[in-house]
């Protein structure tokens, strides 16, 4: 190894010189940089590709950032979308998993009869406490990070096994398995009976309801703090989003805490961006709604433009369930940008490469932005 005095010096005056340098013009593509504060995300979520198949390039539409799921980004989309000026973010599957529970019986969640759950329409949760599922999820998050220059990582299905993105959601009461029962009493300390696991559901129920609601909540923060660390190590600089059910405290007595175990005040330590997935036609809402949704939102966590945490909402574009008309599309759209939000996207990139009327919305909006 050359140690000598005078290479020493020289490594030194490079090192610096790459370091003036690199201040001097930020790598605006690079996920180790920080984030572009000013510019708002005019996003599109799912691959690129219809847009490039119809000629497009991204930035010409005023796209400047894509959101891709996991198991679809490839070195190549990352190459072209990084070319043209935009940011890469991934999906990542985090609690859903049919196959998973298939293949691994003991992670199955089990509900308050101390059955395995049934799935809730095509979303099966796995139990969030089991020691091999999350190694085997934090293994594949290690490997994307590893594999791809990525700026973010959005967590999808963050929730204890239910069913949101319905009129009618699915809210059961999971789970009771020996890991969380065990978890939840030693971190607790709560003693719990003896006796069969539909007779602990029970006592859990109706003797520490509170409690139960509260631990069911910081695991589901465990699982973002976890992440975040996974990021740091790995990725640093890279971001922490959540999609999320944007239903308000209330709504459906409550749920998105008390069935889904999703509490703002903690996760707003650790999640750099919050997508609330106001999915109007899928949730039976007005498309005004998420305008009124989004406002909510910002005063419920008393969020700011500029401050952290930010929120990028996802609004709906696909026609199924229902049909999304482009003037419908438009109010989402905007609606999305409301109040404290920083960015938008929508769910699809495909439904708007599909239908010329949506792709004028979106074109008109972001454009219009980006030249600004
Ligand atoms: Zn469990």
């Amino acid at each position: 190894m050359l140690t000598s005095a005078p290479y020493s010096l020289y490594r030194s005056f490079l090192f610096l010189l790459g370091f003036l340098t690199l201040g001097a013009c930020e790598d605006k593509n690079s996920s180790q940089s920080a984030e572009p504060e000013s510019e708002e995300v005019r996003g599109v979520y799912g691959s690129p590709k219809p847009l490039w198949d119809k000629g497009y390039q991204l930035d010409e539409i005023g796209v400047n950032a894509i959101f891709v799921h996991s198991g679809s980004i490839q070195a190549e989309m990352l190459k072209r979308a990084q070319s043209e000026g935009v940011r890469v973010f991934t999906e990542f599957a985090t609690l859903n998993g049919k196959n998973y529970v298939e293949k691994h019986p003991e992670a199955w969640a089990i509900n308050e009869k101390g059955e395995p759950v049934e799935a809730a329409g095509w979303f099966m949760g796995v139990c969030p406490t089991e020691p091999g599922f999350r190694r085997y999820r934090f293994d594949q998050l290690r490997d994307l990070l590893t594999n791809y220059e990525l700026d973010g990582v959005w967590m999808d299905y963050v929730h204890w096994h239910a069913q949101f993105e319905e009129p009618e959601p699915i809210l059961p009461e999971t789970c009771f398995c020996d890991h969380c029962l065990g978890r939840f009493s030693n971190e607790k300390s709560i003693e719990l009976p003896v006796g069969s696991t539909a007779e602990k559901a029970r006592w859990v129920l109706s003797q520490e309801d509170r409690k139960w609601r509260e631990w069911r909540c910081q695991i589901i923060l465990e699982w973002a703090v976890e992440m975040k660390k996974i990021i740091q190590e790995i990725r640093p600089g890279a971001l922490l989003g959540l999609y999320h059910c944007p239903w308000e405290d209330q709504e459906f007595e409550g749920a998105r805490r008390r069935i889904l175990g999703l509490d703002y005040d903690l996760l707003k330590e650790t999640i750099d961006v919050f997508s609330p997935m106001v999915y109007h036609e899928r949730m039976g809402r007005r498309p005004e709604w998420v305008e009124e949704n989004i406002n909510w939102f910002c005063e419920r966590l008393a969020l700011g433009k500029e401050a952290s945490p930010k929120i990028w909402p996802i609004v709906q574009a696909h026609d199924s369930p229902g049909i999304v008309y482009p003037e419908a599309f438009k109010t989402v759209l905007s609606g999305g940008q409301a109040g404290c939000s920083s960015g938008v996207m929508m769910f699809t990139t495909r439904a708007i490469a599909e239908k010329e009327e949506k792709l004028e919305v979106v074109k008109k909006i972001y454009q219009n932005q980006s030249s600004q």
